[in-house]
């Protein structure tokens, strides 16, 4: 393909999904009022594998549970690049005043994977359509279950969703970025996620009696206080980790020392090694603070999403692209945060970027934070996040 064909190519698919801005609408909004939680999503993967069908996309369902692959193999040689929208919604009850509304009570799409849905499959319907012009092969990865650990990317990339991938790239719209932007970051992005139930078993008794008793409140407060030397005295500061206790509950009366308390928390880290390293200094302190009081702590430790490691080349393609797209001057950079996002499984097994495009707009009250039951986001995001999309398809040398 000569430089010429290849943008012509590139400004008519452009073209093309402008065109879809209103199908692209009426899909998102369709799923926007039929939300569904993770791992119960029926009637959404039903919708993306029948439109991909009708498109003469080879499709695959159930994958790794409940995701949805398309593959479509284009006209020309080429590398094999994934594209990858979540589909899943979160138990929240839906407070916006507008038509598309969630109908389903405390179930809401409050985090915009329905316009990564409606993206994608505008994007799949444009180059299914100049498929002779297409090189390579694509592979569509709807994927269920990105808001509940385990989460459906790890069982998809299990279930071989990434077989003869050469590259994978995902969105995610950012309404803290205004609509029109489009934002990227290298390296590690987001954090490994691990959370903490601790139970600390004392000694309960009269309230005033405490040398017959083992009091675990007090157990607990000491362990509280000793989990915050994990980061502040024992992982090496140049290296990102968090230890936060969100939970502290025992006891319910002036006079009385509880049996028992209970602590549950999460662990955010970049690296594999201080992962581990953080999780033996918890099991560690819990320990040790357990044999100071003489009470017993047992912790149940469970591990989250990886880290998410968008990978240099890949990153400055999906860079370049945008500035293409946008201008430079829209084209900015995500800091790194220690939220997490299953999108790391897929990086983790070939190379890859996750980007994000802007969606905050004041204008229709598109400024609430996500997984706020008044979220909302502006529906032009959906054209650019598609645009991005078939670029890192169409350059593909
Ligand atoms: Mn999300």
């Amino acid at each position: 393909m000569t430089k010429m064909t290849e943008k012509n190519a590139l400004q008519q698919a452009f073209e093309e999904l402008d065109g879809l801005y209103d199908e692209m609408v009426e899909i998102r909004r369709d799923l926007h009022m039929h939300p569904e939680l993770s791992f119960q999503e029926k009637r959404t993967p039903a919708f993306i594998a029948g439109y991909l069908k009708e498109l003469g996309i080879e499709v695959r369902t159930g994958v790794g549970g409940g995701g949805v692959v398309g593959t479509l193999k284009g006209g020309k040689p080429g590398r094999t690049v994934a594209l990858r929208a979540d589909f899943d919604a979160l138990p929240i009850e839906d407070e916006k005043d507008v038509p598309y509304k969630s109908t389903v009570p405390g179930v809401m799409h409050a985090c915009g994977h329905d316009i990564h849905t409606a993206s994608l499959l505008a994007a799949a319907k444009v180059l299914s359509g100049m498929r002779e012009e297409v090189p390579g092969t694509v592979v569509f990865l709807h994927q269920h279950a990105e808001e509940l650990a385990p989460g459906g990317a790890k069982a998809m990339v299990e279930d071989g969703c990434l077989d003869g991938v050469d590259e994978v790239y995902g969105v995610h719209v950012e309404v803290n970025f205004p609509v029109g932007q489009v934002a990227v970051g290298t390296g590690y992005v987001q954090a490994s996620s691990d959370a903490f139930d601790i139970t600390i078993r004392g000694k309960g008794g009269h309230g005033a009696e405490p040398h017959r008793s083992v009091d675990p409140l007090v157990v607990g407060s000491h362990l509280v206080v000793n989990l915050q030397n994990i980061v502040s005295r024992r992982i090496d500061p140049l290296h990102p980790a968090l230890v936060t206790v969100g939970a502290f509950q025992s006891g319910d009366a002036h006079n009385v020392i509880p049996d028992k308390a209970f602590l549950k928390g999460t662990i955010r880290t970049y690296d594999q090694d201080v992962r581990r390293q953080a999780e033996q200094e918890l099991k560690l302190i819990c320990r040790t603070t357990g044999e100071q009081f003489g009470a017993q702590i047992d912790v149940d430790f469970q591990h989250g999403y990886i880290s998410l490691y968008n990978h240099p080349e890949e990153t400055a393609k999906i860079k370049r692209l945008a500035e293409d797209i946008v201008g430079k001057d829209q084209v900015v950079v995500k800091p790194p945060d220690m939220g997490g996002e299953d999108f790391a499984y897929y990086v983790d097994k070939v190379p890859g970027s996750f980007f994000w495009v802007g969606g905050g707009n004041p204008d229709i009250d598109a400024i609430y934070a996500h997984h706020h039951p008044k979220f909302d986001v502006d529906e032009k995001s959906m054209p650019l996040a598609g645009k991005v999309f078939v670029s890192a398809v169409l350059d593909n040398s």
